[in-house]
């Protein structure tokens, strides 16, 4: 099996190498991620310059920077490697859980592969302080790719490992809450200036990606790439017909 693994927080981040060490044991494994971070940038792609492929050294695995964003980077990493059968994107350092994975750059990279028509699964781990502990997270990485490599059927899955694991659970994304909000703070010079932070959310629904990590279980949630809301558009024909 080839894995083409790829992030947002950057070629050198901890998490990375630590999917790649796990992912290596299911199969031929080559790392393409962004030379810098590229949290929340979303599924942006990069059309109004070239991109650069680069080798770097990182831990013996075969590994490529790109001067792009996630979603370049799996465009790249599959158009240049062939027969890449799945995109493993992450580990990323902090959650994607619920309505943050419209701006998760982790979530674009696994959607790019299959926007490709290939399969993509994305890693977020919690963090409370300091760096995770990923020889702790290392089995249940490894759990996830046992039940999610040979699920072929499942083209598109979003997956968040609490900071302690205690199993896992199949979970819906939750949409009740938005964590995002705008605090005004100052720069050293006295001046006003804004920052998009998030917000804890307080309360979690039963069946849930945010109840699951909240109780200590690595959740992971099939997604799919069609937004078209199904119910809405057969109440729109019949109450409005065109
Ligand atoms: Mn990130």
């Amino acid at each position: 099996m080839r894995i083409l693994i790829a992030n947002d927080d950057g070629i050198y981040s901890p998490g990375l190498a630590a999917l790649a060490e796990v992912a290596s044991t299911f199969g031929e494994v080559r790392l393409v991620a962004p030379d810098v971070e590229q949290s929340s940038m979303g599924h942006a792609i990069t059309h109004s310059r070239p991109l650069t492929v680069r080798r770097t050294s990182l831990a013996g695995f075969d590994a490529w920077r790109v001067n792009g964003t996630p979603a370049d980077c799996v465009a790249l990493g599959a158009a240049l490697w062939e027969g890449v059968d799945v995109v493993l994107s992450g580990i990323n350092l902090g959650p994607n859980l619920g309505n943050s994975m419209w701006h998760s750059g982790t979530l674009a990279a696994a959607k790019q592969a299959a926007l490709l028509g290939l399969r993509g699964i994305a890693l977020s781990t919690s963090i409370s302080d300091g760096e995770p502990r990923f020889e702790a997270l290392s089995p249940f990485v490894a759990r996830v790719l046992e039940v999610l490599l040979p699920a072929r059927e499942l083209t598109l899955v979003n997956v968040n490992l609490p900071e302690k694991p205690r199993g896992l659970r199949w979970t819906c994304q939750s949409v009740r809450h938005y964590d995002g909000k705008v605090v005004p703070g100052r720069d050293p010079m006295g001046r006003e200036h804004q920052w998009i932070t998030v917000i804890p959310i307080e309360g979690t629904e039963e069946g849930t990606d945010r109840r699951a990590v909240a109780d200590g279980f690595v959740s992971i949630t099939p997604l799919r790439l069609d937004l078209t809301d199904h119910e809405a558009l057969a109440a729109a024909m019949a109450r409005h017909p065109l």
